[in-house]
């Protein structure tokens, strides 16, 4: 009786644990990843630093401490779950600044360079579960290396296929072709499937880390709202981030789909 007992115990503990195998969300790798990740991630800190150096030039590099130490506590609540998608990310230098713009705006550069636009947490009214799905589809991009992916397109097309075998010590290509790539990695607007990916990304961190997934379709509901206003000639500007992550009729379905592998997670997080 007592081996039944055991056996019966084991057997439940191992579907137990092939159930939370299960849970959370499944996405796709990036291909044609042909510069290094490490060359991708050096040339994106540059970028990122000239961008925040100029953006403290102009006065915009925005030291107000309530709203940035907010933002730089949720990535601290997202990053130690984003290894479960690259673990790389273990050893990147995360940063997270806060730029003074009414830009609608959000990234996150490959090797985890974080800056949130003013505008975006302003005009969207964003809570913190809002603001977590939002930088949680952004360190989703990085995490999955759309990137990175982006960059190697860009200096293929630019350095022509038949050097790119060159391009593996990467003797051939200029910093300045590089710093053009990194800028187009967050510049031009990702395809459909890296969206979506993204989108679970960011679901299933915000989940792990206690932010409360269902917010991810009020950010678009509120997104597409802001879109309709400038659409109809109203106040402002069309959102910038729609333009870098075009939004798509089934955005809001497919996260919805999606939520059912995210919300244990979150459930389990609040009550341990
Ligand atoms: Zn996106």
């Amino acid at each position: 009786m007592r081996i039944l007992f055991l056996v019966l115990a084991f057997v439940s503990a191992s579907a137990f644990s092939q159930q939370r195998e299960k849970e959370g969300v499944e996405v796709q790798k990036s291909r044609l990843l042909l510069l290094p990740a490490s060359t991708v991630e050096r040339s994106a800190t540059q970028q990122y630093q000239q961008l925040m150096r100029a953006a403290a030039q102009k006065g915009l590099l925005n030291n107000d401490k309530a709203q940035l130490e907010r933002l730089r506590a949720i990535a601290r609540e997202l990053i130690p779950h984003s290894q479960r998608f690259n673990k790389n990310a273990a050893k990147w230098q995360w940063e997270v600044n806060l730029i003074t713009s009414k830009s609608v705006n959000a990234f996150c550069m490959p090797g985890g360079k974080i800056a949130f636009f003013t505008g975006i947490i302003d005009t969207l009214q964003l809570s913190d579960d809002e603001i977590a799905t939002i930088m949680g589809h952004e360190i989703g991009h990085a995490l999955l290396e759309h990137g990175r992916a982006r960059m190697s397109e860009q200096v293929l097309k630019n350095v022509g296929i038949s050097v790119a075998a060159a391009v593996f010590n990467l003797g051939q290509v200029s910093g300045e072709l590089l710093a053009q790539a990194a800028n187009l990695a967050v510049s031009l607007p990702y395809a459909r499937r890296q969206e979506s990916d993204a989108d679970l990304v960011g679901l299933e961190l915000a989940a792990r880390a206690g932010h409360d997934p269902r917010a991810a379709v009020v950010v678009w509901q509120k997104m597409s709202g802001l879109a309709r206003v400038s659409a109809k000639g109203g106040s402002g500007q069309p959102p910038q981030f729609l333009s870098t992550h075009p939004s798509h009729q089934n955005r809001i379905k497919e996260i919805e789909a999606n939520l059912p592998k995210v919300l244990p997670l979150y459930h389990r997080k609040r009550n341990p």
